[in-house]
């Protein structure tokens, strides 16, 4: 039986997680649970598994779960803040840690985890295009191990040789007889949209993705599709890839989740319905495979798969995730954090849904910081980026 933590179990990719693991009481036990604020939902999660532990971010709704525990009976140890959630997240007795706060707060969690030599399902794509190659060497220094959560490097993840599949990050795709990555897209919920009607887009409307029910953050980030930027540089750090090895392809359908094209020209590629169930239950039955609870694909009733090459006029924000990646480790940083900010902004009503990009692409041209070498460094820039980006928001909203 695998016992694991779930950082982020109230979350979009928590709750498919807690799912997976309520079809197969005989394979997981969830040791510890980690959330921010949601009291009511940790509070069900606690009723149905009763695990050791819980840790809130937030003091106020540890303190009322506290209660509620108490009065249900239920033996749970409630705990509350940063520190005690990166104590979970590397408790002696998990054997895995499922990665899926959202944003750079997953950054400390999941660096804890590493640090402890856990297998880590991640889901946080931040924590590992914030700190690159200082993630990856601690993944490597600490014997951890990574199986990546997000679809697309799941199913590239699920059609590499055994080889690399041992040694994310370290090995030579070319050497391996690999030619490429084809990383897939939705282009996200605004694909369709005429550029001029960009600024009156609702918070709501990037939510009704066509394929993918997810977090807000991640949904926004999927509308502006520098998501797809994101995953260009988690794919480069988890498959040791060059830029000309990644191909970016939008394939509305969401039914071929990345491919992976080999020097003798076979392309192998991972389909599913698009429910991240799939890819959560391979990464946490890996080796092996086990029932997600997900739909079967039928064939029959596709009509058909479309491609086409992403647009980086209509999604400004993909290229200039692609282009801080090549700029180094900081500008990945400083846009990670403006981008934080300013989707918040946005969700939050305060700012137009294309000032995202301005202010976005504003921040990282007027921000210079020397390469980073270590997690506070990280730490810093994030700090300084996210008081400037605000500053930013409030000129423009004054
Ligand atoms: P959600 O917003 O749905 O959930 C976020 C989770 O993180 C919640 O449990 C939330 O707790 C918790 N959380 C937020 N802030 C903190 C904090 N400071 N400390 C502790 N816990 C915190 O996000 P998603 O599930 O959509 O996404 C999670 C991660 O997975 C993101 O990095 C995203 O990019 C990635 N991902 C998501 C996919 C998806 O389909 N959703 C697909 C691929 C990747 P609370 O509920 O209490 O606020």
């Amino acid at each position: 039986m695998k016992k694991i933590t779930i950082l982020g179990s109230t979350g979009s990719i928590g709750i498919s997680t807690i799912s997976i693991i309520k079809k197969h009481p005989n394979l997981f036990k969830i040791v510890a649970l980690v959330a921010n604020k949601n009291f009511s939902m940790m509070l069900k999660q606690c009723e149905f598994f009763s695990p050791d532990w819980v840790a809130m971010k937030n003091e106020r709704s540890a303190n009322i779960l506290r209660i509620k525990l108490k009065e249900k009976k239920i033996k749970t140890q409630v705990l509350s803040g940063i520190k005690e959630i990166c104590a979970l997240a590397s408790l002696e007795d998990n054997d895995v840690v499922v990665s899926a706060i959202v944003g750079m707060a997953g950054l400390m969690p999941t660096l804890s985890a590493i640090y402890a030599g856990k297998t880590i399902l991640l889901a946080n794509k931040e924590s590992l295009i914030t700190c690159g190659h200082i993630f990856m060497n601690a993944v490597s220094f600490h014997d951890a191990k990574i199986i990546p959560i997000d679809s697309e490097h799941n199913a590239i993840f699920q059609v590499l040789p055994k080889r690399l599949q041992k040694n994310l990050g370290k090995v030579n795709l070319k050497e391996n007889g690999i030619k490429s990555i084809i990383l897939t897209g939705s282009g996200g919920p605004l694909y369709n949209l005429k550029k001029e009607n960009l600024p009156f887009v609702k918070p709501e409307q990037t939510f009704m993705h066509p394929n993918w029910s997810m977090g807000k953050k991640i949904s926004v980030d999927s509308a502006t599709m520098i998501n797809k930027g994101l995953e260009y540089a988690e794919a480069r750090w988890l498959f040791n890839a060059s830029d000309s090895e990644i191909n970016i392809l939008i394939h509305p359908q969401s039914i071929i989740h990345s491919m992976v094209e080999y020097i003798d020209g076979s392309v192998l590629a991972q389909l599913s319905i698009p429910d991240m169930k799939v890819a959560i239950s391979y990464a946490m039955s890996f080796p092996n495979r086990i029932a997600s609870g997900s739909d079967f694909l039928n064939f029959k009733k596709l009509k058909y798969l479309n491609f086409f090459e992403p647009d980086f006029i209509q999604f400004p924000c993909l290229k200039l995730a692609i282009d801080a990646f090549s700029n180094g480790q900081s500008a990945m940083t400083v846009l990670n954090a403006a981008n934080e900010i300013s989707v918040s902004a946005f969700l939050h009503s305060k700012i137009q849904f294309n000032k995202i990009y301005e202010i976005n692409s504003d921040i990282l041209i007027s921000s210079s910081f020397l390469e980073p070498t270590s997690v506070e460094e990280i730490l810093e820039i994030d700090k300084k980026t996210r008081i400037k980006t605000e500053k930013k928001i409030l000129t423009l909203i004054n």
